[in-house]
């Protein structure tokens, strides 16, 4: 696959997802955070709706990221602030209902 296919292919996916978690996927892509490519995926698994809980409460133990999931009480360092950078997770900062949820810039 060409650097011009995996571009594509990356622009479409990100144009399928909801405004609003655009941005950790696009931050997951620069391949630059481990926590924004776990956050993406998370997210994209419960399909984007009611995220926070739905992660938090995943029920699906066996999976690789399970322990490293976005959203817990004791997250291992996986926040993502509002423009896309690491920082300490804030649980309510990124509840969907909260204004300062992350957002794509
Ligand atoms: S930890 Fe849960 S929500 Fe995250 S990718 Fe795995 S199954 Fe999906």
């Amino acid at each position: 696959m060409t650097d011009q296919e995996r571009r594509a292919k990356v622009e479409a996916r990100a144009a399928r997802i909801p405004p609003r978690f655009r941005g950790v996927y696009q931050r997951a892509m620069e391949g630059k955070s481990r926590a924004a490519a776990v956050r993406a995926k998370c997210q994209e698994c419960v399909g984007y709706e009611d995220v926070t809980e739905q992660v938090r409460g995943c029920t699906d133990p066996a999976c690789p990221l399970w322990p490293m999931r976005p959203y817990q009480a004791s997250s291992p360092g996986v926040g993502i602030g509002p423009d896309g950078e690491e920082v300490e997770p804030i649980e309510d900062e990124d509840r969907e209902d909260s204004p300062g949820a992350t957002t794509a810039p």
